[in-house]
């Protein structure tokens, strides 16, 4: 049994609880940049576990194409985008001389104009391809590199640009690749607080921050001339988001920034995964997923809000953490049963991801 007062220290518990949460969070996101930069530095023609992802959702082509398809492969149409070229890339112009480029996994654009090649973002399981992508549509240099946010997953291969180029990107960004010293990747050239446009010849790109979303110095990329809208790690067109809300570093700026994105009059979106380009349609429906995700965790919340009961189940209070994990994975479950009952088969991934999604959004109630 327990009385008052112990309920009362656990709930004071709970707030070293979130404490050590937090701690594993950030050693685990420093751990997880350590490794890409070993990857990095090690060799930019061998990718790790990203270019094995990147040949795992090509064997998910080929399994497709030999009628081979089981549960595990089998993803709705909308998640379908091109096929890959067997040469590991593909680029296509969006319009007006813009052009994306994807391994099926990462994407990034870059756009020409007559005195030279703007590129945003350098993602290294596509490496010296993207030079290749480039070198297929245009004899231009690249002049200007502009680093969306970053994670090395994104800018790690930014080394194979020109040395003299200039490289942009917004001031925190910089702190953290300047904290992150070796990072491997050309120190920002110019960087900017709210907003910067770029012009390189007859071309131009409008840079925006509006806060932490995804990570602190994440932003918004458009391109007016061609109403394309680049925003990485934030949508994904046809998939539920990567793991945890995509690691979102805060997920009420991280929500805010779908309606952010919606304010700018595009109709491309450049999302840097996963599979396909998006529409606006797109960031609709992650923001109708998103207000799911949401009333399931708190209707789960309430379901097991009775911490006396859990802690009857598992043997009385004296393993606080049992408790807890006991409470939070039965949040996440009736959450993601919920959501899967909706969502399964309406977006890519959501059997793999949706739990996690489930845990983050309830952590954020909390304590954001
Ligand atoms: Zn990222």
């Amino acid at each position: 049994m327990i009385n008052k007062s112990s309920l009362n220290s656990i709930v004071l518990r709970s707030g070293t609880y979130f404490s050590v949460i937090l701690l594993v969070t950030s050693l685990l996101s420093t751990s997880y940049i350590q490794n890409s930069k070993a990857l990095v530095q090690e060799d930019h023609e061998d990718y790790g576990y990203l270019k094995f992802a990147a040949y795992a959702v090509k064997q998910a082509y080929a399994a497709k194409q030999n009628n081979t398809v089981n549960s595990t492969t089998h993803i709705p149409a909308i998640a379908v985008g091109p096929k890959i070229p067997a040469k590991g890339y593909l680029v296509q112009e969006i319009r007006d001389h813009l052009y994306w480029v994807t391994d099926g996994m990462y994407n990034s654009m870059f756009l020409v104009s007559n005195q030279g090649v703007i590129v945003v973002d350098a993602p290294f399981t596509i490496g010296k391809n993207y030079l290749k992508a480039i070198a297929e549509v245009t004899k231009e240099p690249v002049k200007i590199v502009i680093y969306s946010h970053a994670h090395m997953d994104h800018i790690g291969a930014a080394n194979m640009f020109p040395a003299n180029a200039t490289y942009i990107a917004q001031q925190e960004t910089a702190t953290i690749l300047k904290d992150h010293n070796d990072t491997g990747v050309p120190a920002p050239t110019q960087t900017f607080s709210n907003s910067y446009t770029v012009k390189l010849g007859n071309q131009t790109l409008i840079l925006d921050y509006k806060g932490v979303n995804h990570e602190r110095g994440n932003i918004f990329i458009y391109a007016p001339t061609q109403k394309v809208l680049m925003l990485v790690d934030v949508i994904f067109p046809g998939w539920v988001p990567f793991r945890d809300l995509a690691i979102a570093e805060d997920v009420p700026g991280f929500i805010k920034a779908h309606e952010q994105a919606l304010s700018y009059p595009f109709d491309t979106l450049v999302a840097g995964h996963l599979t396909r380009l998006g529409t606006r349609a797109d960031v609709v429906t992650q923001m109708e997923f998103i207000k799911d995700l949401k009333s399931s965790a708190i209707n789960a919340t309430k379901m097991f809000a009775n911490f006396t009961k859990i802690a009857g189940q598992v043997g009385g209070f004296s393993n606080p953490w049992l408790v807890f994990k006991t409470h939070d994975d039965d949040v996440a479950n009736q959450c993601a049963q919920t959501m899967l009952a909706k969502w399964n088969n309406r977006l890519g991934g959501a059997e793999q991801y949706m739990s996690s999604h489930c845990s983050k959004m309830a952590e954020s109630l909390r304590v954001d």
